[in-house]
């Protein structure tokens, strides 16, 4: 079949339960399409492994053990630690690192059956919205290459929408899994903090760090965060004590009654006109639909840039301390004494981005600035989720653009960390809050250029979501939509 590649997560799923294929026939498709890594989406593949893992697969297969994802492909972020591949975070200061252990979520898709491709590009430690900040190379939009796949989890966007994956995990803190999504017109949902074990998920800003699903569609998303989600509670204590959710079970359910908020905040200025048009058109098949649009408001959202970019600098100030040449990864060479060591590995090891967010997340911390800063910075946190809860109380969901803009072309922000950080406006707020979000391909824009609409729930809400989700793609062929020479 020289189409495998092609097909969802749920198709290959069930051609492989019914041994149509074998999971060594699908992993040997998508590895070859791996073959020279294109968009530099990979930085770790190892077809040894892959191929192990497939040939497992098959024998559970044959002897009735099969997982409900057996032999179905899955890419990891390289924020993932992993036993079998190596994990650097797309820093230099982990290159070559390998990890005793899996994390949790890996752990959990392999014990459904997954195979795992290999490890994703992305943003160095999750910092970014362009996947410029790898140290390993900017990752291509598969749409159009002279463009940005979004960030942080911009490798696994482009392995999804190049067909070099049928699904990859991402992880989000204040967007990187919906925005990357949306850039490359894929689905992509964030659940509510805590569904998901953060065990094994390199820090970043650990209040805010989530992981979650993107692949074609809303089922497939619901068929991966069903066996990514479960309390771990031994090795994540913030991760939620709830039973395991079926995720798939209610995706066609009517939205005859289903209120969708519109917070004016995220349709004012600032909003390309090629992003309102593919929104608005998506709003009007949710109205076909039966659902009902309610006008909200969500009065910060404004202030969850500056919130959201003194918040997580801290966190990652103190996370990234760990990295001092001692126990993981790169140590630097000439150095006179412990402190020297420590500094010239960090001032070696950490890119451009890292580095101003540790000596931001250093200041806001610091004694004389931690009342201004970031003590303020936590109280309008607050507020801005009390503000959901409000929005929460006049409808069920809440619906907007995931950005303002489509996917930008490479060098454009280059020298303006500024300009990435004001665009992540839109999915910072859900972040702030800890509720899941999503993105969902809704048309595209200037340049062709695929546009998602986010939808965000109120918390443990996902299936809520998915639901809403579904309806749209059943009634739209925008996440089928692939780039030229795909087809
Ligand atoms: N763009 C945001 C940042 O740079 C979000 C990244 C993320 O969610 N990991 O922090």
């Amino acid at each position: 079949m020289s189409d495998l590649h092609q097909l969802s997560v749920k198709a290959l799923a069930s051609l492989l339960q019914t041994k149509e294929v074998s999971a060594v026939e699908v992993a040997t498709r998508f590895l070859a399409r791996m073959g020279g890594n294109p968009h530099n989406a990979f930085l770790d593949i190892d077809s040894e492994v892959t191929l192990a893992q497939a040939r497992a697969s098959d024998a559970k297969l044959a002897d009735g053990t099969a997982g409900p994802l057996e032999g179905v492909p899955v890419a990891h972020k390289d924020v993932f630690v992993t036993r079998d591949f190596a994990t650097t975070a797309g820093s230099k200061i982990l290159s070559g690192y390998r990890s005793p252990f899996d994390a949790t979520v890996v752990q959990r898709l392999r014990t459904a059956g997954m195979v795992t491709l290999g490890k994703l590009n992305c943003d160095e430690f999750a910092m970014g919205s362009a996947n410029e900040n790898s140290a390993y190379g900017p990752v291509q939009n598969p749409w159009d290459t002279a463009r940005v796949p979004g960030g942080s989890s911009g490798g696994s966007a482009a392995a999804v929408a190049a067909g070099l994956a049928p699904a990859a995990t991402g992880t989000d803190t204040g967007g990187s899994i919906r925005q990357p999504a949306s850039f490359c017109g894929i689905t992509g949902i964030k659940p509510t903090y805590g569904r998901a074990s953060r065990f094994g998920l390199i820090a970043y800003a650990s209040s805010l760090d989530q992981a979650g699903p993107m692949a074609r569609s809303a089922e497939d998303c619901a068929l991966l965060l069903s066996a990514m989600c479960g309390a771990d509670l031994d090795r994540d204590s913030t991760s939620l004590d709830m039973p395991t959710e079926d995720f798939a079970a209610s995706l066609n359910n009517s939205l005859d009654v289903l209120r969708i908020g519109i917070p004016k905040e995220f349709f004012g200025e600032g909003l390309a006109a090629d992003v309102r048009a593919a929104v608005d058109g998506a709003l009007r098949e949710y109205e076909k639909l039966g659902a009902k649009l309610v006008p909200i408001s969500l009065p910060r959202t404004e202030l969850s840039i500056p919130v959201y970019y003194i918040i997580a600098p801290a966190e990652a100030s103190s996370n990234l301390s760990r990295f001092d040449g001692v126990k993981f990864g790169h140590r630097a060479k000439d150095y006179t004494d412990l402190v020297d060591m420590y500094k010239k590995t960090r001032a070696e090891g950490f890119g451009n981005e890292v580095k101003r967010r540790i000596m931001t997340g250093a200041y806001v911390l610091s004694h004389g600035y931690y009342d201004a800063y970031y003590l303020q910075a936590q109280k309008i946190r607050r507020m801005i989720a009390d503000d959901f809860q409000k929005a929460f109380k006049e409808c069920d969901v809440i619906a907007g653009p995931v950005a303002p803009s489509v996917a930008w072309k490479f060098g454009e922000n280059a020298n303006d960390p500024v300009a990435d950080y004001l665009a992540d406006i839109f999915t910072l707020p859900a972040s702030l809050a800890g509720l899941p979000g999503m993105s969902v391909p809704a048309g595209f824009g200037a340049g062709g250029m695929p546009v998602g609409l986010q939808l965000i729930g109120n918390y443990f809400k996902e299936a809520q979501l998915l639901n809403a989700a579904h309806r749209l793609q059943q009634a739209t062929d925008f996440h089928l939509r692939q780039p030229k020479g795909l087809q």
